[in-house]
């Protein structure tokens, strides 16, 4: 697939000119596109959830977007939660998937009503101690084992995964759920990371339809929903195809069909914790070409770092990156695009074929609209980024500020240290 940016130099001249870079960009159009994609390729079950994956793009504006097409969000600390909250999102629509989850956090997530997603059998007894019942509505997160495989490829391995329940444990989770006043039950399961695969949702859901059938023999529960969870990837490399939705949403209908349908089962609701298949393609990390080094290897320096975006530093992930304005040049010159981290890791691009940079070229790195920004850290004292939505009526809108210096030593502002920092001064150079 051929990577083109969602907006052209003109315009990011015009946004840069007024929120200097490094910024990361989203595009509304691409959000709600998706969005309604997504709503119709399931729109055969009548139950369908996006719970969209907050800790992907844990912002504001963003989950406003989602609550418009009824989606609901997916957390997994108390600041997702209480960000839930506060945009809105009544407790139904909010899951709380998290693991090795603090006493407070089971709290909060009762006391607005979420969907608890547990993901051990010892947070049975941890969430009744927490919140003194067991609620209602609850969900158990199955970790199968082994490895997870797709034809004849390994996906990934539950083995060695920290996740879920064992076959064995959730069955007597399940039990003792009911027993304690548990009356509708979820399953929940992520085998398999950015797939790239319009298979691996109706694969899972194949697992998970089975065992539904399953644990309700078993135990007599009433189970009312299956979350698939996240997983379904995006193309980060030229060489790969997007998947398709309408594909995926076809395929988990026929194996529902098939198994659910066939014992009567027909009105079990589907879920989906989707992040980086809603998100992923429609924000950019947009940063400035400001040094060019030339020793044993060409190096081109931008005001962005790993720090701003860590996937490239911390998995060798390849984000593709459009010099703007140079779209239709011939990429005849060999870099490493670097950051200003002292770790020779920083760096967004090793040995990749570019056109000519010149100093103060806009450089716009595809596919960080999904843990890109969240991602982000404090290392060498490098401040967080603004976030940008580009509307569909071609505005710019401003829906994170820049972080500061003030904000940065923020935490020693009970020390005398905070008194001597020159903010005013290092705001003006
Ligand atoms: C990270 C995560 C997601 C989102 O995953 P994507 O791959 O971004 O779709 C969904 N559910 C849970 C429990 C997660 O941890």
């Amino acid at each position: 697939m051929i990577k083109k940016p969602f907006v052209t130099k003109e315009k990011l001249e015009e946004i840069a000119a007024k929120y200097p870079t490094p910024f990361y960009l989203y595009d509304e159009k691409g959000i709600r596109d998706t969005a309604k994609a997504v709503k119709e390729a399931f729109s055969w079950n009548k139950g369908f959830r996006e719970y969209f994956a907050v800790k992907a793009t844990p912002n504001p504006f963003i989950l406003d977007i989602m609550k418009e097409y009824d989606f609901g969000t997916d957390c997994s600390s108390l600041a997702e939660l209480a960000l839930s909250k506060a945009c809105g999102f009544p407790g139904d629509h909010i899951m709380f998937s998290s693991n090795d989850t603090p006493r407070e956090e089971f709290v909060y997530a009762d006391r607005i009503g979420a969907v608890i997603n547990l993901d051990d059998f010892t947070h049975i007894s941890f969430l009744e101690d927490a919140i003194g019942h067991i609620p209602e509505r609850i969900s158990c997160r199955y970790n199968p084992g082994g490895v997870f495989k797709m034809g004849n490829d390994i996906m990934d391995n539950p083995q060695d995964a920290k996740y879920g329940f064992t076959k064995d444990q959730l069955m007597e989770g399940f039990k003792i759920l009911k027993a304690k006043g548990a009356k509708e039950f979820g399953i929940h399961a992520f085998l398999a990371s950015n797939t790239v695969s319009n298979d691996y949702y109706p694969e899972l859901a194949r697992i998970l339809f089975e065992l539904l059938v399953e644990v309700k023999e078993k135990t007599g529960c009433k189970i009312t929903f299956i979350n698939l969870s996240g997983g379904v990837g995006i193309p980060y490399t030229p060489d790969k195809e997007p998947n398709d939705i309408r594909k995926i949403g076809a395929g988990v209908h026929k194996v529902y069909d098939e198994i659910l349908g066939k014992n009567g089962m027909d009105d079990v609701a589907i879920y989906t914790e989707m992040g980086r298949f809603m998100l992923g393609p429609y924000g950019a990390l947009i940063t400035r070409a400001i040094h060019e080094k030339h020793i044993y290897k060409e190096y081109i320096g931008v005001d962005a770092c790993a720090s701003n975006l860590m996937r490239p530093a911390i998995y060798g992930a390849y984000h593709h990156i459009t010099v703007m304005g140079k779209e239709n040049e011939p990429c005849d010159h060999k870099y490493d695009v670097t950051g200003a981290l002292c770790e020779n890791n920083d760096k967004f691009a090793v040995d990749r074929m570019l056109p000519k940079i010149d100093m103060g070229d806009l450089l716009f790195i595809h596919d960080a609209g999904a843990h890109g920004f969240s991602m982000g850290y404090n290392y060498n004292g490098r401040l967080w980024s603004s976030e940008i939505l580009l509307k569909e009526d071609g505005s710019a809108q401003l829906i994170r500020r820049a972080e500061t210096l003030r904000d940065y030593f923020a935490t020693f502002d009970c020390f005398p240290i905070y008194q001597k920092i020159p903010f005013d001064e290092l705001e003006n150079l």
